[in-house]
């Protein structure tokens, strides 16, 4: 084996991809690039079962949107591919048999009804948990208790054959996991894994070896739902006298409240996305990070640190600082908190630092699926960059950016009833003149011409700034008032400046 670092991302396509497996590619990719290595796309498709149409096609969007992008995967091919293992079907059968030649696997024949048969057997005998080991394997119907004439019977009849793993008795493995350590585990608490189902398709356990190993794999980076499968994997390498690649089994994402995995059910209770992207495919549908408003960067800054630490204080890393500083070693053992605060935090550091045309797109689009599509492209720049340090969630550069275009139609006339004393009327005409007359109408002349008046007057900013921003934006939060009425332009700001005191003082007298 070269010692070229190849590593894979190797998800089954049985639905959307969890946040939790975006995070292991990223830490695959991170460490193909600090090494220099190879990062491979590998869809693990041979459970039929629990395919989903349209599962591989999301997991290529959502990696692409993160810019993600593997050296070698189905479409883009490869030295090693077919990336596909539905598409290497035909590699894996002689693996087994190769494993039943020299000992180490079996051919086992029980139907369902009798595996059934089994497992309420053990059970009426207080084993609450049984499975086919080597406790029960010598009362079941397979090539070890069967003649070999017998076995060559069911193997022509053809009828639930499946081909399971000989697990020794009484042994310990081990292996050294990057993250945790020396990892043990006793035989005996293994079971005798099928590795060829009834269809002829191979297991996740073989096929995954068999490909990690056809592939020159060096490195597996992976969740830590598949430490207990490593002990079965290591005695597979040591079956077929593989040298196995190093392991590396990544902590938990856990839910906010820190107790247990975070799954799809915490995201619609708690109203945050645990998908990079939309996903309709199925009845089921969810909305991604994505149309959350978040910008990928964030996201996988976010994720890197769920996890993972630089050793220092640093947050902020664009891809290449991550590559540069990921480290196995650094990876923590404990579970990770979902934090979705943190997650806008970071979308927030990344909208400011981001350049307003790098956003306008996103804007753009939301501006015109809302309605609004003949913006042109200066008066998006401009709002941009009067909104971005007001904004977590690109959406709110509509929620927040919609009165630059829109007449207020609601108002806060709690606010307005508290600010207007009636003997500022004239004030408020004054300034309402002031504007009227200005002949450049840019930020600093506005500014002036209000403060001016204000200073003047000896009146307070406070009983007049905030009459104004309810004026034109109908609420008090908002972006700095000056360069918003530039943007709004002389005309709207004077005409919303009649209609808002209209409502306003109407509704003001009523409520008296
Ligand atoms: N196909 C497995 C999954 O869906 C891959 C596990 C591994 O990386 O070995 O996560």
């Amino acid at each position: 084996m070269s010692d070229k670092v190849r590593v894979r991302f190797a998800p089954s396509p049985t639905g959307p991809l969890h946040i939790g497996g975006v995070r292991t590619a990223l830490y695959n990719y991170l460490f193909a690039k600090k090494h220099g290595g190879t990062f491979i796309l590998r869809i693990e498709d041979t459970d039929q079962v629990r395919y989903v149409e349209g599962a591989e096609k999301y997991i290529q969007e959502a990696l692409h949107w993160f810019g993600l992008h593997y050296d070698e995967g189905p479409e883009i091919g490869g030295e090693y591919g077919p990336y596909r293992q539905s598409e290497r079907k035909n590699l894996y059968s002689k693996y087994a048999e190769q494993l039943i030649n020299s000992g180490h696997a079996y051919y086992a024949f029980d139907s369902e009804e009798e595996l059934d048969a089994m497992r309420e057997r053990e059970k009426a005998k207080g084993n609450h948990s049984p499975k086919y080991d080597h406790a029960i394997r010598q009362s079941m119907k397979n090539s070890l208790t069967l003649s070999p004439e017998e076995t060559q019977q069911y193997l022509d009849k053809g009828e639930n054959i499946t081909v399971r793993l000989l697990i020794p008795t009484d042994e310990k493995i081990t292996f050294e996991d990057q993250v945790r350590g020396e990892v043990t585990f006793s035989s005996n608490e293994l079971d005798d894994k099928v590795i060829i189902k009834k269809d002829g398709m191979p297991t996740y356990h073989l096929a995954n070896i068999v490909d990690d190993h056809s592939m020159a794999i060096t490195h597996v980076i992976r969740g830590e739902e598949w430490l207990s499968s490593t002990a079965h994997h290591v005695l597979m390498y040591r079956f077929f006298e593989w040298s196995p690649p190093k392991f590396a089994h990544l902590p938990l994402i856990l839910k906010p409240s820190g107790k247990g995995k975070l799954s799809k059910r915490d995201g619609a209770k708690f109203g945050f996305p645990v998908f990079p992207l939309q996903w309709d495919a199925t009845e089921e549908s969810y909305l991604g990070f994505r149309e959350f408003g978040f910008m990928p960067e964030a996201v996988l800054n976010f994720l890197v640190l769920l996890g993972w630490n630089p050793g220092d204080d640093q947050e902020m890393f664009d891809l290449k600082t991550m590559a540069d500083l990921f480290s196995l070693e650094r990876i923590v053992k404990s579970g990770a908190r979902f934090d979705f605060e943190k997650a806008k935090w970071f979308n927030q550091q990344y909208i400011m630092k981001a350049s307003s045309r790098d956003v306008l797109p996103v804007v753009k689009a939301k501006f015109a699926a809302e309605g609004y599509v003949d913006l042109d492209d200066d008066f998006f720049v401009a709002a941009i960059n009067l909104l971005n340090e007001r904004v977590e969630l690109l959406d709110e550069f509509f929620l927040k950016g919609r009165f630059l275009i829109e007449t207020p139609t609601e108002y806060d006339q709690k606010t307005f009833n508290k600010k207007w004393d009636n003997a500022n009327s004239q004030h408020f005409a004054a300034i309402y003149d002031g504007l009227e007359s200005i002949a450049e109408w840019k930020e600093e002349n506005i500014s002036h011409s209000v403060k001016d008046y204000i200073q003047s007057n000896d009146l307070k900013f406070g009983a007049i700034l905030p009459i104004i921003r309810i004026l034109i934006s109908g609420t008090m939060k908002g972006p700095d008032l000056f360069p918003s009425l530039e943007l709004l332009g002389k005309e709207r700001v004077l005409q919303r400046w009649n209609a808002g005191l209209v409502t306003l003082l109407a509704n003001n007298e009523t409520s008296e």
